[in-house]
This record gives C-alpha cells, structure tokens and sequence, in this order.
C-alpha cells in the first residue's frame, strides 16, 4: 500500500478495481496547465513532496482548489480596495502638497 493511493487533502482513497479513478498528480505537469503543485503556491500553500505525504489529489479536492482560486482572486480585490481606500485616507490627513495620481 502506497500513501499515494489516498488523496494528500480529504484522505479518500482513490482506487477503484484496482486502479486509480479521477485523481491527479499534485506534482506532475499535464500539458501547459500549471501544476496544483503552483495553483497552491500561488494560494500561499508550498507543499513539500515527502514519502509520507500523496502525491495525488482527488477531483473533488481539485474542484474545491479552482473554487477556492475564483473565490481569492474576490478577497485579493476587497484588500486591494482596501489598501487604497487606507493610503487615500493617509494622503487626506497629510499634507495636501503631494498630488501625485494613484491609478
Ligand atoms: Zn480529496
């Protein structure tokens, strides 16, 4: 029995009749998409490839990965707007000398 025949994430197993049924390789490259491996760097999440840890992730798991993606890219804009509301309201209460345009 390989750790690898359970997803790294919800920990179900992945084989069916033997064989694996719907899961991907976290670290593997299919094609030019980028690896799940660097969807969750992007996300903040370094895994680190260990003989202890899958390397394979369920399809669930990776449904939850893209919905996770969409729902950040929302939370990254909200800090964004945020951030500029904060540094408008700084360059408010300081001095009206610098006029420099934030876009
Ligand atoms: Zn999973």
């Amino acid at each position: 029995m390989s750790v690898d025949e359970w997803c790294r994430f919800c920990h179900k197993y992945l084989k069916t009749l033997g064989i694996f049924s719907h899961s991907t390789l976290i670290f593997g490259v299919t094609g030019k998409a980028k690896t799940v491996f660097h969807r969750l760097v992007d996300l903040g999440l370094t895994l680190r490839k260990s003989p202890e840890r899958s390397m394979r992730s369920c399809r669930n798991c990776i449904t939850l990965l893209s919905r996770i993606e969409r729902d950040l890219a929302v939370f990254r804009k909200w800090e964004v707007l945020e951030k500029q509301a904060d540094s408008n309201e700084g360059a408010l209460t300081s001095t009206t000398s610098d006029k420099g345009d934030l876009d």
